[in-house]
């Protein structure tokens, strides 16, 4: 077996994860692409519920969606990912963050520590004993570096009885590489 790369690892766990059927969660929607691939996995009977706060980012995954006739499955929010529970009140099976900025926008327009972990923390919930919230985290932007020391100390703490923490990277690659945090719910959270 070869290393998977981040972004194929990402797909793989999601893939292994989520069924038809599932409702799941894109935090970081972006340019779509995570959202049009969840919502294949969950089918035209599941649901995907995917969140940005630009503009730019809901039409771009809304246009992919539909182009790839997978609207129906799925909302695209223009929210942060912090109000999830405003809007997700069933359980989730999976949930994945893309950190940092969208390619090719505005690099002001960045996820942060707080908002990123008050997400986690109530998509946790959510969640669905078997299920498993991914991160990839990108840290080479400004503010990066703070937003990966703040959420690993949160997730290192996170007790083991209840989360199985992993942490996947390559650890001789140039220019900040990103890495993954895959968070698997063992039993419901006291
Ligand atoms: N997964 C995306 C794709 O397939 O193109 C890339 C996501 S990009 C790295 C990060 C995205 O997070 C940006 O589009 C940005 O607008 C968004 N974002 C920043 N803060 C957010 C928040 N609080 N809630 C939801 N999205 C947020």
């Amino acid at each position: 077996m070869k290393l998977q790369r981040v972004l194929q690892y990402t797909k793989a766990l999601l893939a292994d994860t989520v069924v038809a059927g599932d409702s799941v969660v894109d935090a970081t929607a972006g340019n779509g692409h995570d959202t049009a691939f969840l919502a294949e996995l969950v089918g035209s009977k599941g649901h995907v519920y995917a969140f940005d706060v630009q503009q730019q980012a809901v039409e771009a995954t809304k246009l992919r969606l539909a182009e790839n006739q997978l609207d129906k499955q799925a909302t695209v929010i223009l929210d942060g990912h912090q109000n999830v529970k405003k809007y997700v009140s069933e359980p989730i099976k999976a949930a994945i963050f893309n950190l940092g900025y969208l390619p090719g926008s505005e690099h002001s327009i960045v996820t942060k520590p707080g908002t990123t972990i008050e997400a986690v923390s109530d998509l946790l919930d959510l969640l669905h004993v078997g299920g498993m919230i991914i991160l990839v985290v990108y840290h080479g932007h400004e503010g990066g570096k703070d937003e990966r020391d703040k959420l690993l100390a949160y997730v290192s703490d996170l007790p083991q009885k209840y989360v199985h923490v992993l942490r996947y990277e390559f650890i001789n690659q140039k220019n900040d590489p990103p890495f993954i945090i895959a968070l698997e719910k063992m039993k419901d959270l006291p």
